[in-house]
């Protein structure tokens, strides 16, 4: 027998599995709105003009190598990476009080950011282990933080009635978090709600959570996705760095350079010192060194050859610019196939919310009824990705919609 011969079988992930069983379903007419990737008009994966010619730059350098990265990564894709999210004139950078390390896309930069909270994050208080995340979240934000060795907690966020933010039970659930707690921010596109707070509610959350010791822990998985504009995604980090105070950033390349499969992102713990910065960046490598030694080169490469070069900086951004709009051109269409319809209920929300995500409203039985009936493969919990929308698939969609619901 087998030494395995216990092992019991696993669910698939709730995300990751409704792909597999897209991929088993042999109905032409199947839509798989599912995983967060985007999708052309024509439903291909896209790579995007920018990062082909990045890629050609850096096979036709013949000082190309395939050294091993430092522990911390590629320095240069480092400083890139934080001027970025930060902003290029962040005064955090300029005062040399900002550690980035590169890590495997966003879940990886989240995990050694979590593990290095877990080991050397201590304040007086018995809760500095806690993290707080919104409710709902992104389904892997408790798994790695839980195995990472912080606890979590919930605060609310999301309000089912209003299809909007729930902003006093966020105040709420915030200030009654013990001092010095972790909280888990989305800095925007929050998924899978598509709901973000407004920049005045991100400023009250701001002096709340000053006031209070709470350390904000960012997960920027989709700047530039949600309005198209870098900077203007990258606002609510920017205040909560303006105001001096510490915080760790997550960054993913994933979506908004279309390199979900390099795994290129990283972790930034924006400190008070200069010096504070220096010993965290050194017990981030002992983090990183037993996990996987160091992260890999190629993606990484490509984000810093297009990072620094002014024009195809600019080309990315119009590229980027041009998926924002085609997800929210598919919101409109949406929204006009069920008014078309006269499907029952408010569905402004769909035209309301922002990013990769629609929360539909949806309830898992009529989810499970689109699937069997329509071939229309989503979560449970009744998010779409937009971006795995055309013009070709919205009637079909509203089509299954309007049946589920009447
Ligand atoms: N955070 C959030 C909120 C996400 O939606 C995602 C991607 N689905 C990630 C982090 C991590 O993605 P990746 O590891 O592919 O960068």
């Amino acid at each position: 027998g087998s030494v395995f011969g216990h092992v019991a079988q696993a669910p698939e992930d709730p995300i990751l599995g409704v792909t597999v069983a897209y991929n088993k379903d042999p109905s032409p007419v199947k839509v798989n709105l599912g995983v967060g990737a985007y999708r052309t008009e024509e439903g291909k994966p896209l790579v995007l003009n920018v990062v082909r010619r990045a890629e050609q730059l850096l096979l036709n350098d013949p000082n190309r190598i395939k050294e091993y990265l430092p522990i911390t990564g590629l320095a240069e894709f480092n400083k890139l990476s934080a001027k970025l999210i930060f902003g290029q004139d962040s005064p955090a950078i300029q005062e040399n009080r900002v550690t980035t390390v590169q890590c495997l896309s966003g879940t990886g930069s989240l995990r050694v950011g979590a593990e290095f909270l877990a080991k050397h994050y201590h304040k007086k208080s018995c809760f500095q282990h806690t993290i707080y995340i919104p409710l709902p979240t992104w389904g892997n934000h408790p798994k790695v933080f839980t195995i990472a060795g912080l606890t979590v907690k919930t605060y609310r966020y999301y309000d089912p009635a209003t299809r909007g933010l729930n902003f006093q039970g966020l105040l709420e659930d915030l200030s009654a978090a013990p001092s010095g707690a972790i909280v888990l921010l989305h800095a925007c596109a929050h998924n899978p709600t598509g709901v973000d707070p407004t920049l005045d509610q991100w400023e009250h959350i701001r002096q709340l959570m000053r006031s209070k010791g709470l350390l904000p822990f960012f997960d920027s998985a989709y700047q530039g996705f949600a309005s198209g504009s870098l900077d203007a995604d990258a606002q609510p980090v920017r205040l909560f760095v303006a105001d001096g105070g510490e915080l760790l950033a997550a960054q993913s390349y994933a979506k908004n350079m279309g390199l979900y499969g390099e795994r290129v992102g990283a972790l930034s713990i924006v400190c008070k010192t200069r010096d504070v910065a220096v010993r965290v960046e050194s017990q981030l490598k002992l983090v990183i060194r037993p996990m996987y030694s160091n992260p890999p080169i190629h993606g990484a490469s490509i984000v810093a050859t297009i990072l620094r070069d002014r024009e195809m900086y600019g080309g990315w951004t119009i590229e980027l610019k041009a998926m924002a709009d085609r997800i929210i051109s598919m919101r409109t269409q949406l929204h006009e196939a069920l008014l078309a319809r006269g499907t029952p209920g408010d569905w402004s929300h769909i035209i309301k919310q922002i990013g990769m995500f629609t929360f539909t409203g949806l309830n898992t039985d009529q989810v499970a009824f689109m699937t069997k009936e329509y071939h229309i493969y989503m979560t449970s919990d009744g998010r779409i990705s937009m971006a795995g929308l055309s013009s070709r698939t919205v009637p079909h969609l509203a089509d299954a919609i309007h049946a589920a619901v009447t």
